[in-house]
């Protein structure tokens, strides 16, 4: 028998087994006690003082089961192909999912696989030279592979949470990732997981092209026929045929929605968000959310904590001014997909042990505030971030080094004379962000961070670099589909799906959305 029990420990008690089972002992009325499984973790820093809440399955006169779920099986693939563009997580999760039923997934990549991908990743850093086709948003595993790994997600009703969380521990993903509140797998562990997940689809007879570029996609009579591809390395075309075609390919393919707008299949402009990433010690964040008097008593307390969060959201002037993708322990990335632009994003290591706290901090923007751009319709917000990009890269020096301010000089439109050290490896260089930036998101960044210097006490510093732009938190442009087939509204055959398409923001709801569009597409050709 298998009982449900909640312990609300001190954080040093809940790093200790045996006193987690001690606690477990003396709850003598549930019975024999033959074992115990964490099955959620959480922390509850928002008074002193700090507890960590287990909820355990405690097994009565039984042993523990060995795994927490079955394992997912494959069939061998023999039923019809399906095309996937892009190897992102909704690309994959789609593949994994029709290999469930034995349709034959074929992904066609425009990047490299993930070790090779590696080298594109240190030239960036190193040399300031990006790859168009390999970088921090394209390649194996797409934006995800690089990523923070942060997988959770508000939107859970979109599909099966559990299953995406269970198919990563299937691919090497710790066990933990199903008992965190806020799951984590972190950069360093992904690239081994996305290779397994190209084994699994490899050996079921999938099949998986890299340095693989759509380039334009065949339509007769409003359905999909096929697709065409130009190899990378050595320029050869290629041309597949096709009915069912997944468009997978991130919120970064700008070729994309330039290639459906120039064949005139429909695209609307959808809301997004842009800003900066603002980076603290983390040992400021922990001392404020962990309400320690001293940075000493902030690093003790660290001994049984992890590397403190925080999540901020304010309106400001009609628009919401939030925390995006916050990284504790984290590293800021440069993220750009062409060699003319500065895109920063955030992620952390598997343990969260860099010196340094960063978050995305973003104004929400609507289609209609882009006033200036409206003659480029659906591609408006597109040609927005692109245009901020470039600003942002000259401003850095035409290289990846990207403008920066202290937090507090930014607030004040203060041009900073020193800059605090920062994780940005391309390095920084001080730029009047408060005129640079574009005046709508300036004005409320500054508004919204003088909130949050109100709700974390020594928040708002110049112990704090404010670095620019985070221009790529999900797509501006939405690729319309039906909601009952996935099937774009006016192509039959092509399945836009996740953030390139505008239905999903982040790793979890990329992957479920996914594997929701391969269960309309196994449902068509089972229905054969
Ligand atoms: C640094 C960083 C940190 C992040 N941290 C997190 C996090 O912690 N948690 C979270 O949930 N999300 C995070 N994200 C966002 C997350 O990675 C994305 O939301 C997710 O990867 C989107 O998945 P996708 O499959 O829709 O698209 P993508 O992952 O963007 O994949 C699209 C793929 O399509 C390929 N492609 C594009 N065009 C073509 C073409 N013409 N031909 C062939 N292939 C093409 C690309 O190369 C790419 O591999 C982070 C992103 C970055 C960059």
């Amino acid at each position: 028998m298998k009982k449900i029990l909640e312990l609300s420990l001190l954080p040093h008690e809940a790093d200790n087994k045996k006193i987690i089972e001690e606690r477990i002992g003396r709850q003598k009325h549930l019975g024999n006690i033959s074992g115990y499984r964490i099955h959620k973790k959480s922390i509850d820093a928002r008074r002193q003082p700090i507890k960590v809440n287990l909820l355990m399955e405690v097994f009565i006169d039984e042993a523990i089961p060995e795994f927490r779920f079955l394992p997912y099986s494959f069939k061998e693939a023999t039923k019809d192909s399906t095309v996937i563009v892009g190897a992102g997580p909704a690309g994959l999760f789609t593949a994994l999912r029709l290999l469930e039923e034995g349709i034959k997934p074929i992904v066609i990549e425009r990047g490299k696989k993930v070790q090779e991908r590696r080298r594109d990743i240190a030239i960036i850093n190193k040399q300031q030279l990006v790859n168009p086709n390999s970088n921090y948003c394209f390649g194996e595993g797409g934006a995800g592979t690089y990523s923070d790994g942060k997988l959770y997600t508000r939107s859970n009703k979109r599909g099966d949470m559990k299953k995406v969380l269970e198919l990563f521990v299937q691919h090497g993903a710790d066990e933990t990732i199903l008992t965190e509140s806020h799951p984590h797998i972190g950069t360093n562990k992904l690239p081994k997981i996305i290779e397994q997940m190209r084994e699994t689809i490899l050996k079921h007879g999938g099949e998986v092209y890299f340095n693989s570029l759509l380039t334009d996609i065949e339509i007769a009579n409003n359905k999909v026929t096929g697709i065409f591809t130009t190899d990378i390395i050595s320029g050869e075309e290629k041309k597949i045929e096709t009915e069912n075609l997944v468009l997978a390919t991130g919120h970064s393919a700008r070729d994309i929605y330039k290639l459906l707008h120039r064949k005139k299949i429909l695209l609307e402009a959808k809301p997004f968000a842009m800003g900066v990433r603002v980076e603290h010690p983390q040992s400021l964040i922990d001392k404020i959310q962990y309400h320690c008097n001293s940075l000493a008593a902030a690093v003790k307390i660290r001994e049984h904590l992890p590397a403190a969060a925080y999540s901020l959201v304010q309106q400001v002037e009609g628009r919401g001014v939030y925390s995006f993708c916050m990284c504790p322990g984290g590293i800021i990335a440069p993220c750009a997909t062409e060699q003319n632009q500065v895109v920063v994003n955030g992620w952390s290591p598997s343990k969260r042990n860099n010196p340094y706290a960063n978050s995305g901090m973003v104004v929400s923007i609507e289609p209609t505030d882009l006033i200036e751009f409206k003659k480029e319709g659906a591609l408006s917000g597109m040609y927005f971030q692109q245009q901020s990009e470039q600003i942002c890269w000259m401003a850095g020096g035409e290289t990846q080094v990207a403008p920066a301010q202290g937090l507090q000089d930014f607030v004040n439109g203060k041009i900073s004379s020193s800059l605090n050290d920062c994780s940005y490896q391309p390095g920084i260089k001080s730029a009047g962000l408060h005129e640079l930036l574009p005046v709508a998101i300036a004005k409320r960044l500054r508004e919204g961070f003088k909130h949050f210097g109100k709700k974390m006490n020594g928040y708002l510093s110049n112990e704090a670099v404010v670095v620019a732009i985070e221009s790529r938190t999900s797509s501006p442009v939405r690729i319309p589909r039906n909601p009952n087939t996935y099937e774009h509204v006016t192509v039959s055959g092509l399945y836009p799906i996740a953030e390139g398409a505008g239905y999903a923001g982040g790793i979890m709801s990329a992957a479920m959305d996914g594997q929701m569009c391969a269960d309309k597409i196994i449902g068509k050709i089972l229905k054969k």
